[in-house]
């Protein structure tokens, strides 16, 4: 499973071994699923439900369809509709977007801290206006945002918390898990997440029993009882397959993150001092999950093909900057956000996960490094 340190291609994720290291497990737990006869809102999905809690040390869980899902359904549990406004980082995955206007709401971006890459809080309060309910932070590429600053604006200007959680399974913050220090907290288990399933999944924590019961409702057509239909729901629900496959894979997800923090501390150790190479910034008090590693290079794309070259696979999170795409650029004239902007031109995501032997990661660092010499 490991590459050997002069040849092959060094791909950015290998899905297929982590299959691999669990098969017997995984295996197994697939055709219990078949076996019992009963596919969905089952025994799984309730185990799973309170092993995630425990793990993201919240009070509750409610499994979901995916991870946009839980962003949408977590701003219509917070009561977000038509007329409101939600603060969203400029540079996010466009899904933290759409579910604000899947709510009915408008998204209001606010740049983030350069090096950080997140939700930078200095800038928040400029962006609020009476129709602002929500401050939706999300943990980029693993690293945790600021809650504390953001919470207390929260509690002055009178707003609620969605965190979007996606690419952060396991980080904290202020050594607490993320899971439940904002009001509600959304997860993705995408197959490529530091927890994903064989599919699409998702979930969202809280600590508000209030709150995940209007998940439930909203996630089963509305329905706490069948054919009493209360509120117009989505059918979005974590099925018994995928909660079985993701109770497997919680037991080694702390293992998994572990080897990702080595992987982050060999990219930091091997680049350090070479001032063309801008580095993850880790602010002080949080422990990332390291989701990616992503490298800040103004010869960005030169060294991608350079890189490509010598085998090595990277990815670009992301491209394009929401306000920037098509499905938002026509809504409204933003403005510039020149942050989100260059970060689209200079981003480069090195190959990461449970699965790169020592050995790729030297090789791609010593890649990374002779490229941008000859460049
Ligand atoms: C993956 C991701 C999502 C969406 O999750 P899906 O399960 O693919 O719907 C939302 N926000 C962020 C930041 C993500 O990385």
């Amino acid at each position: 499973m490991s590459e050997p340190s002069g040849s092959g291609t060094i791909r950015f994720l290998d899905l297929r071994a982590s299959y691999l290291e669990l098969k017997e497990e995984i295996d197994e737990a697939v055709a219990r699923v078949l076996q019992s006869g009963w596919y969905l809102l089952g025994k799984e999905l309730e185990a799973f439900e309170c092993e995630f809690a425990a793990y993201t040390e919240s009070r509750h869980c409610a499994g979901v369809a995916n991870g946009l899902e839980g962003l949408v359904l977590s701003l219509k549990a917070l009561g977000v509709g038509p007329g409101d406004e939600v603060i969203v980082p400029s540079n996010t995955y466009i899904a933290t977007w759409l579910a604000v206007s899947q709510a009915g709401a408008t998204p209001v971006p606010v740049e983030p801290i350069p090096g950080v890459w997140n939700l930078d809080p200095d800038r928040i309060e400029a962006a609020l206006t009476p129709r602002t309910k929500v401050i939706l932070p999300v943990h980029l590429y693993g690293q945790p945002a600021d809650l504390a600053p953001i919470l207390g604006l929260a509690r002055k200007h009178g707003l609620r918390v969605l965190e979007d959680a996606a690419q952060a399974h396991g980080a904290r913050y202020g050594g607490k898990r993320i899971g439940a220090h904002g009001d509600l907290v959304s997860w993705s288990f995408y197959p490529g997440k530091n927890l994903g399933c064989f599919g699409d999944g998702g979930a969202v924590t809280t600590d508000d029993p209030v709150l995940v019961d209007r998940i439930r409702t909203l996630r089963n057509y509305g329905s706490r009882v069948k054919y009493q239909n209360d509120i117009k729901g989505h059918n979005s629900r974590l099925d018994e397959l995928q909660a079985a496959v993701l109770r497997v894979k919680l037991k080694h997800l702390d293992t998994w993150n572990g080897r990702r923090v080595s992987i982050a501390k060999r990219y930091l150790e091997g680049f350090a001092g070479h001032a063309a190479i801008g580095l993850p910034k880790v602010i002080a008090g949080v422990a990332p999950a390291w989701h990616l590693f992503v490298i800040d290079v103004p010869s960005r794309d030169p060294l991608r093909a350079a890189l490509e070259a010598r085998g090595v696979e990277t990815l670009i999170h992301y491209p394009v900057p929401p306000h920037l795409s098509e499905a938002f650029a026509h809504d409204q004239a933003w403005g510039e956000f020149s942050i989100a902007e260059q970060a689209a031109q200079t981003h480069l995501s090195l190959p990461m996960g449970p699965h790169l032997s020592a050995e790729a990661v030297a090789r791609v660092t010593e890649s990374v490094l002779r490229a941008l010499s000859s460049l």
